[in-house]
């Protein structure tokens, strides 16, 4: 069972090496009072994931708490909408607590409660990181902090009701432009001065070496499920693979199993749906690998949005998910690489597909998810017509119903 949901380290397709570097990318650029933490921390990684312990009360988890596996959809309906010859959703919306983000924490906090933490902090942009460590540290008995800025407070209030309601206390941060980087960069300060009884539980694929690393181990569940559901319903081809990106988690939890798994004439293409916001060519996106240029921010070294100086400049994404300056550090070695392709999908065309989906197959997607939808009729142009694509639907739509109203969707 262990072996099915975390794929080895024998397996993958290379990276990252002991420091944490994937080619140039990754790495640990963090102040020398986090260094011994960080390094207790990988070694306390590696055991636990030799420990069947741990992996097993993982898996156990995943399937009786969150609800595991995720269905395999295959939506014909909106197959037929785009022009494809089979569209496949992977329903991390139907995930205990809505996205795939639940999967992430809960390895995290079993991480924390073998180390003996006994307090979480975590941050959170649309509020689902916060939501879901909030939830864990109830399951789990543990105190718990969510740095949360002061901008996606306001955008995201049920979400701040729900971690309240769960115990856990939200401190706002009024930094920068109050979102996700000012709270990642609150959190880390804080991490810095607790760090004995204190456990950063990261929220997507980035940070300094282990978190990268652990993330996508916690995620892969997501593309080792995907590939099993693929081989049981018979889809002996598939032609590609899509999945949003914000720090990159539900995208790399889907692609690696995909990429360690399977020799390259055999892989799919893989496609990552970035934030293009109000354009590409707009200055108004969170497009960090394309538009971007590698930099360090919040620990590692990674195609990021930055200005001539190197500071990071500010994201922007009609979903608060996608709205991080930055990408995981695998990405951006993958992107290099040309083992994965990346695209900028515009508001506009996020909630074009956001609508599709509610109307033709009663799925109403998280905006997130829906950027990697937009993707589909592009696919479909430049596959042709009996291609088959999966989808990851990472979350569901419901903490979006007030921006879509406000965008006009449904009259
Ligand atoms: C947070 C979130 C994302 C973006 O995070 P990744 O780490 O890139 O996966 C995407 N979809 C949903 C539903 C989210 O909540």
């Amino acid at each position: 069972m262990s072996d099915v949901l975390l794929p080895s380290a024998e397996l993958a397709y290379s990276a990252p090496d002991a420091a944490g570097f994937y080619g140039p990318y990754g790495g640990t650029f963090v102040p020398e009072t986090v260094v011994p933490a960080l390094a207790e921390l990988a070694a306390a990684y590696e055991q636990a994931l030799a420990d069947p312990a741990f992996t097993e009360e993982f898996a156990y988890l995943l399937r009786d708490y969150v609800g595991r596996p995720s269905p395999l959809y295959r939506a014909d309906r909106l197959a037929e909408a785009v022009g494809l010859g089979a569209v496949y959703l992977k329903r991390e919306d139907l995930n205990h607590t809505g996205a795939h983000k639940v999967n992430n924490t809960i390895g995290q906090c079993l991480l924390a409660r073998r180390m003996g933490k006994k307090r979480v902090i975590a941050e959170t942009g649309a509020g689902q990181h916060g939501v879901a460590t909030a939830t864990i540290a109830a399951l789990m008995g543990m105190e718990c902090a969510i740095f949360m800025g002061t901008e996606d407070i306001r955008r995201q209030a049920l979400n701040v009701y729900k971690m309240r309601l769960l115990g856990a206390e939200v401190i706002p941060v009024a930094d920068g432009t109050g979102t996700l980087a000012d709270a990642v960069t609150a959190a880390l300060r804080h991490w810095v001065e607790r760090v004995e009884d204190t456990f950063y539980v990261i929220g997507s694929a980035l940070g300094p070496h282990p978190y990268p690393r652990m993330v996508r181990d916690f995620q892969s569940v997501i593309g080792t499920e995907a590939l099993a559901q693929l081989e049981e319903k018979g889809v002996g081809h598939l032609d590609a693979v899509i999945a949003c990106i914000g720090g990159g988690s539900n995208a790399i939890g889907t692609f690696y199993p995909f990429l360690s798994a399977l020799p390259a004439d055999q892989r799919p293409l893989l496609v990552g749906a970035e934030a293009a916001g109000l354009g590409l060519e707009s200055g108004r996106h969170g497009a960090a690998l394309t538009k971007g240029s590698p930099g360090v921010l919040h620990g590692f070294y990674s195609y990021l949005l930055q200005d001539d100086a190197g500071n990071p400049l500010e994201a922007y994404s009609i979903s608060a998910g996608l709205d991080y300056p930055g990408v995981g550090p695998e990405h951006s070695y993958l992107k290099d690489e040309g083992l994965v392709r990346y695209e900028g999908v515009t508001d506009a065309e996020a909630l074009a597909a956001f609508a599709l989906l509610t109307r033709t197959e009663g799925i109403i997607p998280a905006i997130e998810s829906s950027h990697a939808l937009a993707l589909l009729p592009r696919l479909a142009a430049e596959l042709g017509s009996e291609a088959v694509v999966m989808v990851t639907v990472s979350g569901r739509g419901d903490k979006d119903m007030d921006i879509v109203r406000e965008a006009g969707l449904g009259g």
